[in-house]
C-alpha cells in the first residue's frame, strides 16, 4: 500500500501525517474545504467534497490503494456499490454499518452480550404508549440522544423530568435536521469515572489495546484525558475483553475508540464506540511507543501491530477548545503552554475559532519524581493540577 485515501480532512487525518511519513506512505483526503487541517499535509490531488458524497469517494478511490475513515458519517449504501466494484475499505463497511446509528449500536453491543445502559428508541411524537414504555423501562434522570450525527455532546441531553423531555422532543420536531427524527433514550448512569480504550485489529485478526485512560467531560465534551487510568486489574481485563469481543465480532481492521462508564460498585458499561481514531487516544502520539495514528495506518496497510506501551509513567492530555468566535491563532497562549515542562502542544491550524470547537490539544508527560507511595492516586492529582494550570492559561477567567 503506497497511498491511503482518507474520508475526512480534519484534525484526526492531520495527525496521521507524522505516522504516514514514518511508514513511507502518502495520504490523500476527501474533505469539504481547502482550509481543513489535513489539506496541507496530504497529496496535491485531494478531493474537495462533503464526506458523504460517494461520487467523490469514487474519485478518491482512483487516486489511492485503500480507503479509510477519519469521520464515519458517510453514505454506507452508496459506498457499498464501490466496494462491490472492488474498492478496498479498511475498516470494511460492514464493520461501520451497525455503529452509525446510536440505537443500532446499542442493539449490536447488547446482542453481543456486552454491558450497556438500559435503552429504548423513541419516536418524536410523544404519546401515552411512549410514556408507559419510558416510565417502566427507563425513568428519571434519563439521557436523550439524537440517533445519528451526534458528536462532542451535540444532540445529547440529560433530562430530569417529563416536561423537559416533551419540550426537547417538540423543539427538535420543528427544527428537524436530516434523519434526526428519532431519538435514543437511556438510563442515566451515575458513573464514578468515565474510561476509554483505543483498540486495534490487524488484517490477520490480531487485537491490541492501548493503556486504558480516564476521560473527564464537561457539558458532555471531553476536556481531559489521564493515562493510564487508576483502575483494578479486574476492570482492565474486563475492558480488554470487551474490546477484543467487539473488534473480532465486527471483523474490523483499524483502530476503534471505545468509551465506557465505571460505576462506584466497579461495574463497567459501554457508552459509545467510534470506528476510527479517537480524542481519548491523542496522548499516544507523545506518550506511547506507537501512536494510535501509526497503529491505524499499520492496520490499513496490512502491517503487524506496533507496541502500545507508554514511554513514561503517566501523561495528561488537555483539549484546547474554542471559547469565542475569532480568527486568532492564539500564539501567545500556545507559547505560554509550551513553557510547561514536558508539554507537547498540537495545534490543528483551523482558521476559525468557535465556542466548543477543538482547536488543538496539549499532552504533558509525567515522571514519578514527585509521587509518593500511593502512586496512582498522586498521578491523578498531579494530572489534574497540570490540567488546571493549562486551562487557566488557555481560558479567559
Ligand atoms: P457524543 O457521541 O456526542 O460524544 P455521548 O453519548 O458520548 O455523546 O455522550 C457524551 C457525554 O454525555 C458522555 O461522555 C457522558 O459524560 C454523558 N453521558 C452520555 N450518556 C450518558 C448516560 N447514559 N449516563 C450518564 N452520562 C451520560
Amino acid at each position: 500500500m503506497k497511498r491511503i485515501g482518507v474520508i475526512g480532512g480534519g484534525q484526526l487525518a492531520w495527525m496521521m501525517a507524522g505516522a504516514a511519513k514514518k511508514l513511507g506512505v502518502e495520504l490523500v483526503v476527501q474533505t469539504p474545504s481547502r482550509n481543513d487541517p489535513a489539506v496541507p499535509i496530504s497529496a496535491e490531488d485531494n478531493v474537495f467534497a462533503p464526506i458523504d458524497d460517494a461520487n467523490a469517494t469514487a474519485l478518491l478511490a482512483k487516486r489511492s490503494d485503500v480507503i479509510t475513515f477519519e469521520n464515519e458519517f458517510v453514505d454506507i449504501e452508496a459506498l457499498s456499490k464501490l466496494a462491490q466494484q472492488g474498492v478496498c475499505f479498511r475498516p470494511r463497511l460492514e464493520a461501520l454499518a451497525p455503529l452509525l446509528d446510536k440505537y443500532h449500536q446499542r442493539c449490536y453491543l447488547r446482542d453481543l452480550g456486552l454491558p450497556v445502559p438500559r435503552f429504548v428508541a423513541i419516536e418524536q411524537k410523544w404519546n401515552t404508549t411512549t410514556e408507559v414504555i419510558f416510565t417502566s423501562q427507563i425513568g428519571f434522570p434519563a439521557v436523550l440522544k439524537a440517533r445519528r450525527h451526534g458528536y462532542d455532546g451535540q444532540g445529547t441531553f440529560i433530562i430530569k423530568e417529563i416536561e423537559s423531555l416533551k419540550q426537547k422532543l417538540e423543539l427538535h420536531s420543528t427544527e428537524k435536521v436530516g434523519s434526526q427524527s428519532h431519538f435514543l433514550l437511556e438510563e442515566f448512569i451515575p458513573f464514578e469515572r468515565e474510561l476509554a480504550v483505543i483498540a486495534a485489529r490487524s488484517v490477520n485478526g490480531e487485537v491490541c489495546t492501548f493503556p486504558i485512560v480516564e476521560t473527564q467531560q464537561e457539558e458532555q465534551v471531553c476536556r481531559r484525558v489521564i493515562a493510564p487510568a487508576d483502575i483494578s486489574s479486574k476492570v482492565t481485563l474486563e475492558i480488554e475483553n470487551i474490546a477484543s469481543a467487539l473488534l473480532n465480532s465486527l471483523e474490523a481492521v483499524g483502530v476503534f475508540g471505545i468509551e465506557l462508564f465505571l460505576t462506584a460498585d466497579g461495574k463497567v458499561l459501554v457508552n459509545e464506540v467510534a470506528p476510527r481514531t479517537h480524542n481519548s487516544g491523542h496522548f499516544s502520539i507523545d506518550a506511547c511507543e506507537t501512536s494510535q495514528f501509526e497503529q491505524h495506518l499499520r492496520t490499513v496497510c496490512g502491517m503487524h501491530l506496533g507496541n502500545t506501551s507508554m514511554i513514561c509513567p503517566g501523561a495528561v492530555m488537555v483539549n484546547l477548545l474554542g471559547y469565542e468566535i475569532s480568527q486568532s491563532d492564539y500564539m501567545i497562549k500556545r507559547q505560554q503552554i509550551e513553557q510547561i515542562p514536558q508539554a507537547h502542544v498540537h495545534w490543528y491550524g483551523k482558521t476559525e475559532s468557535r465556542p466548543g470547537r477543538k482547536l488543538g490539544h496539549v499532552t504533558v508527560l509525567l515522571d514519578t519524581q514527585n509521587w509518593d507511595q500511593a502512586m496512582a492516586i498522586s498521578r491523578r492529582q498531579d494530572s489534574e493540577r497540570i490540567a488546571r494550570n493549562i486551562e487557566s492559561i488557555w481560558y479567559p477567567q
